[in-house]
């Protein structure tokens, strides 16, 4: 089915910036041209779907100003099912729903088949049943010193800069910042937050994180990553952006070598299932680490996207290919509305254990429950006990290995 109309669907929250529309809007990615060439790509598929040349289709403003952001629009692109359409129309006042075309064309076109796809952004019903959940799981606002800057440990901060995002996780544990409007890239509170920065000499990491920082002009990122790095003691900077998984296109080799100027920059971005990293995510991570930006992935945990072992190997698996260290997998935040992608913390256990002995090492990320203290890493145990001076450990295939208490330096 076609959505004709090139009118823009997101009201929600402007940036303070306005989107700037020359010249970065005319320029095109040649790195992404193949898929507008390709009658099998998901950018051809998108390009049917939605009306639009291919051409279009790899404009990442164009998917900003047509994400998909209520029942009827969604409807003119694929079907929907009840629970998905009352999702739309009854939590529009909850938590705004937002797609980007590229992800629409995505998801399995039959609302009956599971999808992981749709589970992640599209609104469903049940996100109404609320027994627990907070929108501050992570009690951000009373650990910002100034607005919008996080910080939890006295070395690093997260820096949000950033309000809106391609794509509005149904599970967003940032959901708070939906309801208030000039946040995005807005000069006074980048200001205040790099003076803070600026007068703090132990804060030696900055994350640049939102909302998605990438959902600005390349000339503002670039001007933040000027300021920042100005500042003597800030060592690294880091990115936290899904563009790659939810808007490709934006991951331009443009935008990565300009980036690489600022070195040590690091990045992480957030696939969620195989099906994620199709061939237009794969060549924005390549844009980014043939740039040298060495790219990690954060993954949640989330019942019916990830929660087998099958699925998470599988994710894991397409990471290690696509050059993506595997780094975290966080236990799902305690987010309101989001009851039914939750996973017991028992089989996230068992799931982090299943993966052990069956791919390398570096491609099993770290189980992670994040609190408002601090990240807590969770481990299978593998200690267990001792004998005499021995200790007793359970090997990846359940077999008994007695270390020595001779093996260890006395
Ligand atoms: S991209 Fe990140 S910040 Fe944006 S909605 Fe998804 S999880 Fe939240």
């Amino acid at each position: 089915m076609n959505v004709s109309s090139d009118t823009p669907v997101r009201t929600a929250c402007q940036p303070e910036e306005p989107m700037q529309t020359t010249p970065e809007a005319e320029f095109f990615p040649e790195e992404f041209r193949r898929f507008c060439d390709d009658p099998q790509s998901l950018t051809v598929r998108s390009a049917r779907q939605f009306g639009v040349s291919p051409e279009t289709v790899v404009n990442w403003r164009w998917h900003m100003r047509r994400q998909v952001g209520d029942a009827a629009t969604a409807e003119k692109a694929l079907a929907l099912a009840p629970q998905e359409r009352d999702g739309f129309n009854l939590l529009a006042d909850a938590f705004v729903a937002g797609i980007t075309p590229y992800y629409m064309s995505l998801m399995n076109q039959d609302p009956t088949v599971s999808c992981p796809i749709r589970l992640q952004a599209l609104p469903r019903r049940e996100e109404l049943d609320v027994r627990v959940g907070v929108m501050d799981p992570l009690d951000e606002v009373p650990h910002s010193p100034v607005k919008e800057v996080v910080q939890v440990y006295p070395d690093r901060v997260a820096f949000c800069v950033a309000q809106l995002c391609p794509v509005y996780c149904r599970y967003c544990f940032r959901k708070r910042r939906d309801e208030e409007d000039g946040l995005h890239f807005n000069r006074r509170i980048i200001d205040n937050g790099i003076n803070y920065i600026a007068s703090n000499p132990a804060i030696r990491d900055v994350l640049i994180t939102g909302g998605d920082p990438f959902i600005a002009s390349d000339s503002a990122i670039e001007n933040l990553l000027e300021r920042l790095s100005a500042i003597p003691h800030v060592d690294i900077i880091r990115f936290g952006t899904r563009t790659p998984v939810t808007l490709p296109y934006r991951v331009t080799a443009k935008l990565a070598k300009m980036i690489a100027r600022f070195h040590p920059v690091w990045l992480n971005t957030h696939f969620n299932c195989a099906e994620e990293l199709t061939p237009e995510a794969i060549q924005a991570v390549s844009n980014l680490v043939d740039a040298g930006i060495p790219v990690g992935n954060q993954a949640v945990l989330l019942k019916g996207i990830n929660d087998t072992p099958e699925r998470l190997m599988a994710l894991c698996r397409a990471l290690l290919k696509a050059r993506v260290r595997p780094y975290y997998l966080f236990h799902p935040h305690l987010v309101e509305g989001t009851e039914h992608l939750r996973v017991p913390i028992e089989d996230g256990l068992k799931l982090i254990r299943s993966l052990r002995g069956n791919i390398t090492g570096m491609g099993i990320p770290t189980y992670i429950v994040d609190t408002p203290s601090g990240k807590i890493p969770m481990m299978p145990n593998h200690v267990l006990g001792t004998d005499g001076e021995d200790l007793l450990l359970e090997d990846v295939r359940g077999q008994i290995w007695r270390e020595k208490a001779a093996m260890r330096p006395v």
